[in-house]
């Protein structure tokens, strides 16, 4: 099987994973009055460690696949992840920060509205799990492309994961060569393809 990039990935969101029964804690002692104040108190606290994640995930991309070291050198893994947060994703058709801040109104609303809070934490705790987890894979992808064109390519080659999470949407792009300016967008949610660069 192919060395897939993925396993960083998996290991930043594992790391997360395993974040969010304590951040959560906090809204054991919620009230209609201070539900919007704790909302804030663990989005933000999930919010920054996602990006601090992401930063320190796309430098162990970047380092893996990068080999021209004056590129690498000058290469911002915070000002590519600052730039990723607020862009808009044609995958998942949000904006990262801006979806973080809408789970949080969610949460909020339905701790009000609901009559079980610990179901509501509880898909609180999964809808923010799967949409950082969502994050970092794109974030894996993107730093691929970044990496690949600094390395000086011109040209990549789309890989399909060929395993039991393999994607049946996205076979028909397996080898398919792609100019690195022109990559396209990953066809849906939790796609983990990737490319590899072509020699010329
Ligand atoms: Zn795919």
């Amino acid at each position: 099987m192919e060395k897939t990039p993925y396993r960083k990935t998996d290991k930043t969101i594992s790391h997360l994973n395993r974040q969010y029964g304590r951040m959560f804690r906090k809204a054991a002692a919620f009230d209609e009055l201070n539900i919007i104040d704790i909302s804030h108190e663990i989005y933000d606290e999930a919010y920054e460690l996602a990006e601090q994640e992401a930063i320190r995930l796309v430098r162990s991309v970047y380092g893996s696949y990068s080999r021209d070291e004056a590129a690498a050198a000058a290469f911002d893994p915070v000002a590519f992840v600052l730039a990723l947060v607020l862009a808009y994703n044609p995958v998942t058709k949000y904006v990262f920060k801006n979806e973080i801040d809408r789970k949080r109104a969610r949460f909020a609303e339905s701790m009000l509205a609901g009559t079980l809070p610990s179901e509501e934490i509880a898909r609180a705790k999964r809808l923010l799990a799967a949409t950082n987890a969502q994050f970092m894979d794109d974030v894996t992808f993107d730093t691929l492309i970044q990496a690949y064109r600094d390395n000086g390519a011109e040209k990549v080659r789309w890989v399909t994961a060929v395993d039991d999470r393999r994607c049946k949407q996205c076979a028909a792009r397996h080898g398919k060569i792609y100019p690195i300016n022109n990559v396209p967008a990953k066809p849906h949610i939790h796609c983990r393809c990737w490319i590899e660069e072509v020699a010329e």
